[in-house]
């Protein structure tokens, strides 16, 4: 299995370069944004308070990720070619999870950052904000995404790359650039 773990800022494009290497390779697409959103458009009570959570920019609880990330990787299909996670794990604890329970299955992992500029970054978003209907779209929590960006999620990249798993890559250009770059680490590294 071909195991991606795709890091980035709010606004870095993982979720459009997840598509295209779902596209390309067959995996399946792990995105704990997706997946919290789907849940506050049932209008569950767990909805809501996760909808509280998000619209401030703070970070879902670990022991809601953690939960998450264990029912998933347990209802793998047998003929699964790999997953991309997308949007997990943003804490360390969640990354030493997500490695626990990869390699209790052995498999292995692969870690891409891509890297923006901070004001690339607020131009995508508020740009994508104008459309998206996202509560988190807006300036004030924009900002405040991106310091826990910083404070809380970097420190993931750190970690996977003590474990030489981890590749950074340039998330400016065109679309089609920004796949190009990261089709060569995985055609090099997989
Ligand atoms: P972006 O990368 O643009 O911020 P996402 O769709 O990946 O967008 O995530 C949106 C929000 O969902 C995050 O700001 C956070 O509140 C919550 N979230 C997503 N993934 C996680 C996670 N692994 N741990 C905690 N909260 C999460």
């Amino acid at each position: 299995m071909l195991n991606i773990i795709i890091c980035g800022a709010p606004g870095s494009g993982k979720g459009t370069q997840s598509q295209l290497i779902v596209d390309k390779y067959g995996l399946q697409h792990f995105s704990t944004g997706d997946l919290l959103r789907n849940e506050i458009a049932t209008g569950s009570d767990f909805g809501k308070q996760i909808d509280a959570i998000i619209s401030k920019g703070n970070l879902v609880p670990d022991d809601i990720m953690l939960h998450l990330i264990d029912k998933y990787i347990d209802n793998l299909p047998a003929d699964c070619k790999g997953v991309i996670f997308d949007g997990y794990p943003r804490t360390v604890k969640q990354a030493e999870e997500l490695e626990r329970l990869l390699e209790k299955k052995g498999e292995k992992s692969v870690m891409i950052d891509l890297w923006v500029q901070e004001e690339e970054l607020i131009a995508r978003l508020l740009n994508r904000g104008k459309t998206s209907g996202r509560s988190d779209d807006n300036l004030e929590t924009i900002k405040k995404r991106l310091e826990v960006f910083h404070t809380t999620t970097k420190p993931v990249c750190v970690y996977y790359h003590t474990l030489h798993k981890y590749h950074a890559v340039d998330g400016s250009g065109t679309v089609e650039e920004i796949f190009a770059r990261i089709d060569a680490i995985l055609k090099s590294c997989c």
